[in-house]
Parts: C-alpha cells; sequence; structure tokens
C-alpha cells in the first residue's frame, strides 16, 4: 500500500503567528490550486495537522449516491483513492452523519445512532470517529465529510476549515466537468498504485531536500513504520530514512542518474540489504521538481559476486599450485639417479633427466664410438618400449625387463633393469609410456656378496655345530664329574662321621680312665705322676671338642642335625655360658659382663643349639682377647620381633677382606703352620649353619686391633 506521508520538513516549516496568517496561507493555496479539488483538500488536511494537531484525517465527498475518499493524512493513500461509500441507507452512519446539522461521534463496537449498524470500515482504522460535515452556501446536505479522531484542541480552526473546505467543494462540484474529471483521476491513480506496487522493486517519489511523496509497496516495508509498529522496526526505518537521504543528497552532488549502492537494513529481519539506488528527476507542473529512485535489491547479486571472485581466486591459487606441482616434478625427475624416459605413443623421446641423457645422447666430445654406443642404447631401449606401444592399452599396464646397455664414452657393459609404465588419457588413448632405467650392476656386485657371504655363514655355521657338539661332550662329562664328585663328597661325610663315631668311643674310654685314675681309684698318684695323667685329660679333652665339631659339620651336610624345639627364656642362656666357660674366664683375668633384656618374650626354638652358637662366640672371644673386657648383650626388638645376643670383645679384631672368609668351613684368619692359636677353624662355619637353621643369622662388625662384635638374631618363633 502506499501511504501519503506528510512532507516530513512542512511540519517544520515557520507558519505566520497569528492563526489569520494561516488562514490565509490556506486560501491562498486554495487560489493556486484553485481547480484541483483532490490538492485542496489534501492541502487542507496537512494545514489541520499543522494548525489543529489532527495527525490523521480523511476527506471524502459525495458522488453519484456514494462517498468516495479524495484526500487523506496519515492514513494509506492507496486506501484513500479506492474507498467508497454507498449512501443508498439512510440509517447507515455516515450517510446519516452526511445530513446532521452538527458533528457525528461515531464509537465503535458501538450501535449507530439511527439503526443500529456498527461504525463503518475506513482507512482510518478502528477507534473512535468524528464526522464533520463539509457544506456548500446553500444545501442541506452536505457534500462530503471530513474524518478525524474525536479530541481536537483547536476546534476553532477545525469549523473554520470544514466551513471553508465545504464551501471550495461546492466551488468545484458545481461544475459537472470536474466531478467527471476527479472520477478519472481516482481511477487513474488507483491503476497508477496497483503497477507501482506490482514492482516488485522499492520505488520512491521524494522532493527535491528528500522528502518521501509517494512509496510502493516494497518502498514502504524499508521507509515506513506506523505508531503501532515495534521499536526495533521503526528504528531501522528511520535509519533507512537516514541512509537513504543521504545517498539522494550526494547523487544530486555527483548526477542523479549514476548508479549507486545503498546499504540498508531489512527492518523486519534486522539483516543487511543491499541496494543499487538509480534516481532520475522528474518536472511535474503542480508538484514541482522530484525525483523517482528506483531501488534494486542486489544482495544476492552481491553475494554471487563476491562467490565467483572467491572461486576464481581459488582457481588462481589451484593453478599457482599445480605450477609449483610441475616445477616439483621436474626438479624431482632431474634429481633422481636412475635414468628416467619419457616417449609419446609413437616412441618418440619427448623428456629425459640428466642420468638418462648421458646414455641415449652423443656426448659434447665424443670418443670414436661414442655414436655407435648411443644408436645401440637406443635400439635396445625402443625394442624393449615397442611392445607397450602395440599392446594393449591399458591404464597402469607395466613391463619390466633387462636391457643390456653401454657407457657411449667408455663402452663399459651397463646392465639396467628397465620398467616401463603406460600413461593413458581419459578416453583410453595412449598419451605416454615413462621408463625407469635401474643400474643392475651394484645390484648384481651385492648378489656376488651376498653368495660369498653365505658360503662363509655356511662354513661358519659347521664350525658353531661342531663346537656345540664338543661343548655337549664337555658338558656330559662335567655332569658326571659332579655326580662322581658328590658321591665322593658323601662318602668322605660318611667316612668322616664314622672315623668321628669311632674315635669318640675309645677316647671316651681313655678320659673315663684317666678320670678314674686322677680321682685316686688305683691308689695314691705322685706329684709327676697327677701332672701327666692331667695333661693326656686336657689333650683328651681338646681332641673329643675336634671330633664333636667334625661330627657336627658333616652331620648339618648329611642333613641329620634334628632341630628340637622348646620354649625358653632366651636371658638364661647367658649365664650358663658364662657358667660352662668359668676356668677358661678364670684363666684369661677378663672381665664378662652380661647385659639382659627382661622384656624379651620367651623363645620357642632349639635351646641347645643357640647355646652351642653362643658358646663358640664366647670361646673366641676369650681365645682372641687379651685385655679389656668382653660384653654379652641380650636385646629384644618388638618392631621385628627379633632377640639378638651379640658379644662384643677388645680382642684383635678381624680385617674386613676376612669377615667373610672366617665362616667357612676350615678358615682361620691365621692358617699357617706357626700359627699362634689353635682351633680347627669349623666354629663359626657350625654356627652360621646352625643359626640359619633356626631361622637367625650370624653378622660381624669388625677391624683390625679394634677388637669384634659378633651377633646372633633369631626370631622368637623358630620357622616351621
Ligand atoms: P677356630 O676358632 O676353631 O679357629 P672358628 O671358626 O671359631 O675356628 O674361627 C675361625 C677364625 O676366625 C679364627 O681362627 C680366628 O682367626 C677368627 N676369629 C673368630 N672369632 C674371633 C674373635 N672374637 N676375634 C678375632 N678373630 C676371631
Amino acid at each position: 500500500m502506499a501511504t501519503v506521508q506528510p512532507a516530513r520538513s512542512l511540519s517544520r516549516t515557520k507558519v505566520p503567528s497569528s492563526s489569520e496568517a494561516a488562514r490565509l496561507e490556506l486560501l491562498e493555496s486554495y487560489i493556486i490550486h484553485h481547480e484541483d479539488l483532490a490538492r485542496c483538500a489534501q492541502l487542507s488536511l496537512e494545514w489541520l495537522a499543522r494548525h489543529a494537531g489532527v495527525r490523521r484525517s480523511m476527506c471524502v465527498v459525495a458522488d453519484e449516491g456514494r462517498l468516495i475518499g479524495v484526500a487523506g493524512r496519515g492514513v494509506a493513500a492507496e486506501d484513500v483513492a479506492l474507498f467508497e461509500w454507498p449512501l443508498s441507507d439512510a440509517h447507515d452512519p455516515l450517510t446519516a452523519a452526511l445530513s446532521a446539522s452538527r458533528p457525528t461521534l461515531l464509537r465503535p463496537g458501538r450501535t449507530g445512532g439511527n439503526g443500529g449498524r456498527p461504525v463503518p470500515v475506513t482507512p482510518m482504522g478502528a477507534g473512535q470517529l468524528a464526522a464533520i460535515p463539509l457544506r456548500g452556501r446553500d444545501d442541506d446536505t452536505a457534500l462530503g465529510l471530513l474524518l478525524l479522531r474525536p479530541g481536537v484542541e483547536a476546534f476553532d480552526h477545525l469549523s473554520w476549515l470544514a466551513t471553508v473546505l465545504g464551501h471550495k467543494l461546492e466551488q468545484l462540484l458545481g461544475r459537472g466537468s470536474l466531478a467527471e474529471e476527479l472520477r478519472k483521476l481516482r481511477h487513474e491513480r488507483s491503476l497508477l498504485f496497483t503497477i507501482i506496487n506490482a514492482v516488485t522493486d522499492p520505488i520512491l517519489l521524494t522532493d527535491t531536500e528528500g522528502r518521501l511523496i509517494v512509496a510502493n509497496a516494497r518502498a514502504e516495508k524499508l521507509f515506513a513504520a506506523g505508531e503501532e509498529e515495534s521499536e526495533g522496526r521503526r528504528r531501522a526505518v528511520e535509519l533507512n530514512n537516514m541512509l537513504f537521504s543521504a545517498a539522494l543528497s550526494r547523487s544530486a552532488v555527483e548526477g542523479p542518474s549514476e548508479a549507486r549502492e545503498l546499504l540498508l537494513v531489512d527492518p523486519s529481519e534486522g539483516s543487511d540489504l543491499l541496494f543499487e539506488v538509480l534516481s532520475s528527476t522528474v518536472e511535474d507542473p503542480r508538484e514541482g521538481t522530484g525525483i523517482v529512485s528506483v531501488l534494486r535489491n542486489i544482495t544476492d547479486l552481491r553475494r554471487a559476486t563476491e562467490q565467483i571472485e572467491e572461486n576464481y581466486q581459488q582457481l588462481r591459487a589451484l593453478e599457482a599450485a599445480a605450477r609449483a606441482e610441475r616445477d616439483r616434478l621436474n626438479l624431482i625427475i632431474d634429481s633422481v639417479a636412475d635414468p628416467i624416459i619419457v616417449t609419446d605413443s609413437v616412441g618418440q623421446t619427448v623428456l629425459m633427466n640428466n642420468p638418462a641423457e648421458e646414455l641415449f645422447t652423443v656426448p659434447s666430445d665424443p670418443a670414436e664410438s661414442a655414436e655407435r654406443n648411443v644408436q645401440a642404447n637406443d635400439a635396445h631401449f625402443s625394442s624393449f618400449i615397442s611392445g607397450l606401444l602395440v599392446g594393449d592399452t591399458a591404464p597402469g599396464a607395466t613391463r619390466r625387463g633387462d636391457i643390456g646397455l653401454v657407457n657411449p664414452q667408455t663402452s663399459e657393459p651397463i646392465p639396467v633393469e628397465a620398467i616401463a609404465g603406460k600413461v593413458v588419457s581419459e578416453t583410453g588413448e595412449l598419451g605416454a609410456v615413462v621408463t625407469i632405467l635401474h643400474d643392475r650392476r651394484e645390484a648384481l656386485e651385492r648378489v656376488s656378496l651376498y653368495e660369498q657371504l653365505k658360503v662363509a655363514s655356511d662354513e661358519l655355521q659347521a664350525r658353531v655345530q661342531a663346537a656345540t657338539a664338543e661343548l655337549a661332550t664337555q658338558n656330559e662329562l662335567l655332569r658326571r664329574q659332579a655326580i662322581e664328585l658328590e658321591q665322593a663328597s658323601r662318602l668322605k661325610s660318611q667316612f668322616l662321621a664314622n672315623m668321628s663315631h669311632e674315635f669318640r668311643t675309645p677316647l671316651n674310654a681313655i678320659l673315663g680312665y684317666t678320670h678314674m685314675l686322677l680321682q685316686g681309684v688305683a691308689g695314691e698318684l705322685s706329684p709327676p705322676v697327677r701332672r701327666q695323667l692331667q695333661r693326656i685329660d686336657s689333650n683328651g679333652r681338646h681332641l673329643l671338642t675336634i671330633i664333636n665339631e667334625i661330627l657336627d659339620i658333616t652331620r648339618i651336610e648329611a642333613g641329620k642335625m634334628p632341630i628340637q624345639l622348646s620354649e625358653f627364656n632366651v636371658n638364661e642362656i647367658v649365664p650358663e655360658v658364662m657358667a660352662e666357660l668359668e676356668p677358661v674366664v678364670a684363666r684369661s683375668k677378663l672381665a664378662v659382663t652380661p647385659k639382659l633384656a627382661p622384656e624379651a618374650p620367651p623363645l620357642r626354638n632349639d635351646r641347645q643349639k643357640v647355646k652351642q652358637i653362643v658358646l663358640n662366640l664366647l670361646s673366641n672371644a676369650l681365645k682372641f682377647t687379651h685385655q679389656g673386657g668382653i660384653e654379652i648383650a641380650v636385646q629384644y626388638d618388638s618392631g621385628t620381633g627379633v632377640v639378638s645376643i651379640s658379644v662384643t670383645d677388645t680382642g684383635i679384631g678381624i680385617a674386613p677382606e676376612h669377615h667373610e672368609r672366617i665362616f667357612e668351613d676350615f678358615r682361620q684368619v691365621d692358617d699357617s703352620p706357626s700359627r699362634q692359636y689353635g682351633g680347627t677353624g669349623l666354629g663359626l662355619a657350625i654356627s652360621r649353619r646352625l643359626a640359619a637353621a633356626l631361622g637367625g643369622r650370624i653378622a660381624l662388625r669388625s677391624s683390625l686391633g679394634h677388637g669384634s662384635t659378633f651377633t646372633l638374631t633369631i626370631p622368637v618363633e623358630a620357622p616351621q
């Protein structure tokens, strides 16, 4: 729909301050447009808007039994042009208003004054409506109506206008030809609106100052918004008007016929719309100069142009990439050490790299036979690829074979392996044959080397097999020797056990008789005899100790040392051991200090063996200490549940390199024939084995000349 908008600047035009001046202004315009009814009516409505604040109004006139719209303000011009209202029914509110002497107030939803009909629907829209009759000087019935919203302040102006407009109508309608002309005009106007609305591009008519006079439906969407429409839409419309005015003023400077681009906002969606504006100036004898602008939406066109531009850029980039790829390919072909030859479909060479050129072109300073050699190479190569040229042209078909070429300069034979592949076009035609020649001299050399290597490897394998067999024999021998040794060891242990047993019986008898003699069973002994008997006794006991130790170690080795478990207090062991060695302690004149641990729980272990170990440790301490003292300490570690008995002396000490060795069988630090200390070297070996059997171990802390500490640790509970 087209809206006849108020000329915006008109509303700001300064009018004479007195109401007479204002009225004079209207009457003057009546004189100027003295024959134009629609123009006079329109000017009247504009005048009302300015001087009486009537923003929406419409002027209708009676013509051949109906009311027709002639002018409107703040309503769609098209609606005004098309408005028709029959006057056949006297009860109709508008018909009634026409004959009423005073203005009629029509209310929506109420029945009309006379016949109970609803308020008519007019371009003025819903809501209250005041219908002011426009009368001539003599007529009773009004010639037309002025329709407007009630509540107008300047009532004086309104009634004055109704009177002068009525008189003007009477003057103009009195002429039959004018009424006819008005009808024609209305018809043409409606046709015009239909035409411009049918155009999908926005069309606007503006005056020279950018004020909108007429716009088609498309343009209205962009440039017009009623008060009832959303804030956002009104803002967008306002912005569009500003942008459009700016564009028009620019085109006024730069020439109106030039097509210009104009970026507007879509008031419904808020998106950007790009238009091309074509403006041309029109001259109207009545309206003066105006500008018709046609806006062509080129948003999609622009997008398409941008897309095409982008595609073009991509194409350029691809082209550049393809060129770079081709250069790279050339570079690769040239840098490949193997000769590469490209031939066309008839076998003509089209491309070859440097190594190929060395084989198939005559060098610049040719040797005598060079030309012949090149020809021979050519012939060999041609006969190789001829099979591919005539054969089927399946894409990807390859041929592989050996060719005997020669070095053109030196005539040295070059055996090559040739691999040729077809390049077939999309239509299946043979485009080219690419052949790569691979110098086989190195490969052949490698084959011969490989053969030599294989012979050497076979020989080596045979030797390794022989050595392995020898080793197996040796192993078998060793295994047998080990078995024999084991048997011998077992026999030795058995022998030692037997011998010890055999020694012990007569030795015990010797000791028994010696004891009896010393007791005086055979009469009083003279002192020299007693002394000699005592020597026999002492040496016999020493021998018994040695025999017992040998027996112990053989028993342990044979696994015949049974563990006798019992519960006992570890603290009791210490005084017992001290008592047993009392004579030795007394002889040594050393102080032996016990340190007990009353908190230690009762042990469940082999009491006799624990005692034997401690006895051995204490007797060693006594043997290897000449001054100072000895301490036997019992300790209990409740965290680990382990009990320890340590024997610390201030004796000769043991050098670190002997710490492990002294636990070996028959080992003594000093094992020379002239050694100072007696003993078998079995005590610690037995003690360590016993400790292990009890679930414990013996540790040593000692250094030469600074005494030693032997510590036996055993668990509270012997292992099962
Ligand atoms: P034996 O005392 O019968 O020679 P042992 O096995 O008991 O045999 O001891 C082996 C060796 O360890 C001894 O000969 C001695 O050299 C050394 N040894 C043992 N206990 C001590 C000690 N408390 N102080 C110094 N040396 C020791």
